[in-house]
């Protein structure tokens, strides 16, 4: 899981100093300790006393298994945050409304700036997301009356609240017996993203040149690691051009009747690269023709990418730490 940054959550802290709220500023008022860092020493330990019985890893089911322990690191407005906590693993009451994965556990319903959050940290073993090594694509259901993200809104944030308002168009996608919705944006219904996944293009674009192209960061995309992973492993191959630009359905329309796509696949850390096989738009399927191109590029960034995670292959993306 992604580590928040503590220096955000320190600089929130500091802000509510100069909003003059603040015990830690002055040393006034509390009597706990302020620690505002992440540090390994200042780490407590709670072993659980039961260990649960190891999984066996060749039936593993997606996010179901967690190990014996979390880490918790709770904050507060009055007192920053405190000491990071490796504790059995527990049952949360959490409040996703106020959440980056990092979540407010105010003791109160409002809509306000919470005074309380709490960091957690959950780890689950994981099989590949495909077994057998196999892709399953997925059929996307595009529909322009339900948007994921607009202009000065959250979408460009793992918050809460940006995904439960995505189900009821992802129950609508499963009516249509499609898997997972692509968000479209704006008139010319702009191509931005499947489902929970960013969203790649690989095709030979409007001027001839073979392309991998994904949305740009406009403040309706997230931007995924992975996303960001596979534009600078292509850049680095430099083997084809590789753009964040704006694709839209009448673009896609047209460069599938002229055959000039090869691949389309969503990216993530669960799945890596997702590829898709039909889009139902307008009443009508869109067949892509990703598997039948193999999936060439959507399977070598998979292996390139688990490669590196397993340390198969060095890369300087790998930290060691002992
Ligand atoms: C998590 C997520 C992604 C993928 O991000 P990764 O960091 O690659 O896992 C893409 N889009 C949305 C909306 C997401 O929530």
């Amino acid at each position: 899981m992604a580590s928040p940054p503590p220096a955000a959550a320190a600089a929130l802290a500091r802000q509510d100093c100069n909003n003059g709220c603040s015990a830690e500023c002055t040393g006034e008022g509390g009597s706990k300790e302020v620690v505002e860092t992440f540090k390994a020493e200042d780490l407590i330990i709670t072993p659980a006393t039961v260990l649960k019985e190891k999984p066996d890893p060749n039936t593993l089911v997606f996010g179901t298994v967690f190990t014996d322990h979390m880490l918790t690191v709770e904050w507060s407005s009055e007192f920053g945050w405190e000491k990071p906590h490796i504790k059995p693993l527990q049952n949360l009451s959490l409040h996703p409304g106020s959440s980056a994965f990092h979540y407010a556990v105010e003791p109160s319903l409002g809509v306000k700036k919470p005074t309380k959050a709490l960091l957690f940290v959950i780890l689950s073993p994981v099989g590949p997301y495909f077994s057998s090594g196999s892709f399953n694509p997925v059929s996307l259901w595009a529909n322009p009356k339900y948007v994921r993200a607009w202009k000065g809104g959250t979408g460009d944030c793992k918050m809460g609240g940006n995904y439960g308002s995505s189900l009821f168009a992802q129950c609508e996608a499963m009516d249509n017996a499609c898997q997972q919705v692509l968000w479209l944006y704006g008139e010319d219904n702009q191509i931005t993203e499947v489902g929970t996944m960013n969203l790649f293009l690989y095709w030979i674009n409007e001027d001839g040149e073979e392309e991998l192209a994904t949305p740009p960061l406009d403040g309706i995309i997230l931007p995924g690691v992975t996303r960001q992973s596979i534009l600078d492993l292509a850049h680095k191959w430099g083997e084809f051009k590789v753009s964040e630009r704006y694709l839209t359905m009448d673009d896609l329309n047209t460069a599938v009747e002229e055959n000039r796509v090869r691949e389309m696949f969503g990216s993530g850390t669960a799945c890596v690269v997702c590829p898709v096989s039909n889009i139902l738009y307008k009443g009508e399927t869109i067949h892509i023709p990703t598997m039948e191109n193999g999936p060439k590029l959507a399977s070598r960034i998979l292996d390139k990418l688990t490669d590196i995670q397993y340390g198969r292959e060095e890369s300087d993306w790998t930290i060691t730490v002992s």
